[in-house]
C-alpha cells in the first residue's frame, strides 16, 4: 500500500511569530528523538527510520491514511525500520569499541523478549542479522516455549534463559539442548545447579552453564535493587565458589562458560556501571582462574534511553551516549583479562529497552476539554446578584477588590487575598448563607484573578514561589481516547516521562496549556508531567481544539514494557497496532495489521461467555416487547447495538 504523501504538502501558512524552529525546540523533538523523528514543512511529525530527511514518512499522513482503512485512534504504531536502526547501533557501537580497545573476542546482543514479546518484534529482530550476533533472553517457561518453537532450523542461535526455574523449565532447557539450540541456563539460585545437574545426567547432554553473581556494586536507575548484596537475583561469590566445587565433583566443571549480573534498567549514570563491569569482569578472571573453559560475559541489561533528551542523570535521561556506554563495557573487560593474560570472552549484552522503545509511537485523538477558566472573557462581575453594594456579601466584594486592585507590585498580596476570599466564600455556601449564584460569582471572580495574575507573572524575571503552581491549576484538561493503564503503565506506576507532543498544527502557535486525562473512570488516569530540557513541565502546549476536526497527539518511545505491562482498567484491551515500513518507492506501507481486542474479547478475559450475553438480553428484550415496554423494532434495534459494541473496539470510535 503506497502512502498518499500528497496530504503532506498541503502546508498551512505559519502563525505569525512562529516557526517550525519554535516547535522543534518547544517540544525538544531533537534532543529525545535521536534523529527518528522530526517535524516538516507541513508542521506534522515525521518519523525517519534512517534517521535522514530524504525517507521519512508523515505521522499525520499514516493516520489518516489508516483511518480511511477503518483503523481509529489510539492506534499503536511500529516503525520496524527504526527497530532495525537500533540494533545496527548497537552493533556498530560495539565493533567501534572492540577496534579502539584491540579486543579479539566477540560482541553478541541478546534480546530480551520481555521488554517486548510480540511476535512481529522478536521476528524482525531474528531476521534483521546473523544469529551470531543477536541472541534472544528469556526469562520465563513461557517465554521460553514462544522461543524454543521461533529458533527452529537456527542452532546458532545464542538462547539465555534468566529467571527462577523449576524442575519443568530445566528439564525443557536440557531438553532443548539436545534438540540442538544453542541454550544457557543462567543459574540464579543453588538449587538450579542441582536440578541441571540431574536433568543433564538423565537425559545424557552436557549443557553450557552460566551462573549470575549478586555483585558487591550497588545497580544504577530505579532498578537498582536487580544488582547488589541484597538483590533477590543471583549466587554470592560464596554460592557461586560451591557451584563450582559441585560442578568440578560432579565431572561437569567444563560446561561453566558464562558469567552474568543485571545492573538495573535505565541506567541513568554511566559511573554506577563501571563499578558493576569490573566486579563482574574479575569474577570472570576467577572462574577462569578455578579451572572453568569460561567462554562469555554476559553484562545484563539497563543501557538507557533519553526519554526528555536532557543527557542528564535524570531518571527518566541518562548521561551517555551508546558509544559510551559500549566503550565503557568493553574496556573495562578488556583492562581485567589483559592484566590477567587471559583471552577476551564474547560480551553479551541484552539490551531490552533501548533496543526497543523507539519503535512505536501511541496516536490517541483528543475528544473534548474544559477548563475551570474561561478562555476568553473575564466574568461578568455582578454574575446575576444584580442589587445595590451592601446586599453584595463581603467575600465577594473582597474578590471584586482584588480583582480591581491586581497589578505586578501587588501581585502574591492580592493573590493571597483572593484565597482567602475564596475560602471564605465556600464556607459560607456550605452553611447555608450564600446562593448558588453568588457562589458561582465568586468562583468565576477568583479563576479571573488567578488567570490574570498568571499572566503578570510572565514578565517577572521569576515567578513568585507563592504563584508556581497556577500554571497547572489553570491549565485545560484535554480528555484523549486512550487508557493510561492500557497504553502508558509505566507513566501512572512510576512516574516515567514520555514525550507527548500533537502530530499535526505545528506550523501554528500552540496557544493552550493542558494536562490529559484518559477515557477510564480513575483519577489517577492523566498524564500531567511533560518532557522539558531543564525540569519537568506540568502542562503540555497544545493547539485550541477546532470543531469538526479531530485533534491528534501521540506518545513516543512507548516500545519497551509496555504493551506487556498495560492492563485492563475499566476493560479498555490492546490498541490496534499497525506495523509501518519505508516503501522502497518512497512512502510508506502497511507491513501488518492487528485489531485490537473487541468487548468480547475482554469481557471473555473476566470470565463472561459473551456467546451468552446476548442469548441473555434478547429474553430480556422479548419480555419487554410482551409487556409493552418496547416496540419489536426497539427490540432489535437494541439487539443490533449490543451485537455490534461485543464485536467492536473498547475504545470509542467516531460515528
Ligand atoms: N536482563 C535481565 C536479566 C533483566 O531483568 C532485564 C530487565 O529488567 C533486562 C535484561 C533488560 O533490561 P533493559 O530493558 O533495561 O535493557
Amino acid at each position: 500500500m503506497r502512502a498518499m504523501s500528497e496530504r503532506a504538502a498541503n502546508s498551512n501558512a505559519l502563525s505569525p511569530g512562529w516557526s517550525l524552529d519554535d516547535a522543534r525546540e518547544l517540544y525538544q523533538i531533537e534532543a529525545w528523538g535521536r534523529g527518528f523523528f522530526g517535524i516538516n514543512e507541513a508542521g506534522h511529525v515525521t518519523v525517519r527510520p534512517g534517521c535522514t530527511v530524504d525517507r521519512e514518512i508523515d505521522l499525520f499522513d499514516v493516520v489518516q491514511g489508516l483511518r480511511e482503512r477503518d483503523l481509529h485512534a489510539p492506534l499503536l504504531i511500529r516503525f520496524s525500520d527504526i527497530l532495525v536502526a537500533r540494533l545496527k547501533e548497537l552493533q556498530a557501537a560495539f565493533a567501534g569499541a572492540m577496534r579502539e580497545n584491540d579486543y579479539t573476542g566477540r560482541y553478541t546482543a541478546v534480546y530480551p523478549i520481555k521488554v517486548n514479546q510480540q511476535r512481529p518484534v522478536v521476528e524482525e529482530v531474528m531476521q534483521h542479522g546473523p544469529a551470531t550476533d543477536f541472541g534472544l533472553e528469556v526469562g520465563s517457561k513461557p517465554e521460553l516455549l514462544a522461543v524454543m518453537a521461533l529458533t527452529a532450523g537456527e542452532p546458532e542461535r545464542l538462547i539465555i534463559c534468566n529467571g527462577f526455574k523449576d524442575d519443568g523449565y530445566i528439564e525443557a532447557v536440557v531438553l532443548a539442548t539436545k534438540l540442538g539450540r544453542r541454550i544457557i541456563p543462567v543459574v540464579e539460585k543453588p538449587s538450579e545447579l542441582h536440578l541441571l545437574i540431574k536433568h543433564a545426567k538423565r537425559y545424557e547432554v552436557r549443557p553450557i552453564i552460566g551462573v549470575r553473581v549478586k555483585l558487591a556494586a550497588q545497580g544504577a536507575g530505579r532498578w537498582r535493587e536487580s544488582a547488589g548484596m541484597r538483590s533477590k537475583f543471583g549466587l554470592t561469590l560464596s554460592e557461586v565458589l560451591a557451584g563450582v566445587r559441585l560442578l568440578e565433583a560432579e565431572d561437569m566443571l567444563d560446561c561453566l562458560k558464562l558469567v552474568h549480573c543485571h545492573p538495573g534498567s535505565q541506567i541513568h549514570d554511566i559511573r554506577r556501571l563501571k563499578d558493576a563491569i569490573a566486579e563482574l569482569a574479575h569474577v570472570y578472571g576467577e572462574l577462569v582462574r578455578l579451572g572453568a573453559p569460561m567462554e562469555y560475559l554476559d553484562v545484563g541489561g539497563g543501557l538507557g534511553v533519553d526519554y526528555d533528551g536532557s543527557q542528564t542523570n535524570f531518571r527518566s535521561s541518562m548521561n551517555y551516549s551508546l558509544a559510551e556506554y559500549a566503550s565503557e563495557v568493553v574496556y573495562r573487560i578488556a583492562s581485567v583479562c589483559n592484566e590477567r593474560e587471559i583471552a577476551h570472552p564474547t560480551i553479551l549484552s541484552e539490551s531490552g529497552r533501548a533496543i526497543a522503545a523507539y519503535q512505536s509511537v501511541l496516536v490517541f485523538n483528543v475528544l473534548g476539554s474544559t477548563s475551570l477558566v474561561s478562555n476568553d472573557e473575564e466574568p461578568s462581575l455582578n454574575g446575576g446578584t444584580a442589587g445595590a453594594d451592601e446586599e453584595i456579601p463581603q467575600p465577594i466584594r473582597d474578590l471584586m477588590g482584588a480583582h480591581e486592585s491586581l497589578t505586578q507590585r501587588r501581585l502574591v498580596e492580592c493573590y493571597h487575598d483572593a484565597v482567602q476570599a475564596r475560602d471564605q466564600v465556600l464556607h459560607l455556601f456550605s452553611m447555608g448563607y450564600l446562593s448558588l449564584e453568588e457562589r458561582s460569582l465568586g468562583e468565576r471572580l477568583f479563576w479571573a484573578i488567578c488567570k490574570r495574575a498568571w499572566g503578570l507573572c510572565q514578565s517577572l524575571p521569576e515567578i513568585p514561589e507563592e504563584l508556581e503552581d497556577l500554571e497547572t491549576i489553570l491549565s485545560e484538561i484535554y480528555f484523549c481516547n486512550f487508557s493510561v493503564f492500557q497504553s502508558l503503565p509505566d507513566s501512572w506506576a512510576i512516574g516515567q516521562l514520555f514525550p507527548i507532543l500533537p502530530i499535526h498544527r505545528l506550523d501554528t502557535r500552540p496557544t493552550r496549556k493542558a494536562v490529559l486525562a484518559d477515557i477510564t473512570c480513575d483519577s489517577d488516569g492523566k498524564v500531567d508531567r511533560f518532557v522539558d530540557q531543564r525540569d519537568v513541565n506540568r502542562t503540555l502546549d497544545v493547539h485550541q481544539l477546532e470543531a469538526g476536526q479531530e485533534y491528534y497527539l501521540a506518545a513516543f518511545l512507548v516500545g519497551a514494557y509496555q504493551e506487556t505491562l498495560g492492563d485492563l482498567h475499566n476493560l479498555f484491551g490492546d490498541t490496534h497496532v499497525v506495523h509501518i515500513s519505508l516503501h522502497d518507492e518512497g512512502g510508506w506501507w502497511i507491513e501488518e495489521t492487528v485489531r485490537g481486542d473487541t468487548a468480547k474479547t475482554v469481557l471473555g478475559y473476566v470470565q463472561y461467555d459473551a456467546d451468552r450475553l446476548l442469548p441473555k438480553l434478547t429474553r430480556d428484550c422479548e419480555q419487554a416487547v410482551r409487556a409493552g415496554r418496547m416496540t419489536l423494532s426497539e427490540s432489535q434495534a437494541l439487539r443490533r447495538f449490543y451485537e455490534s459494541e461485543l464485536n467492536g473496539y473498547t475504545y470509542l470510535e467516531p460515528d
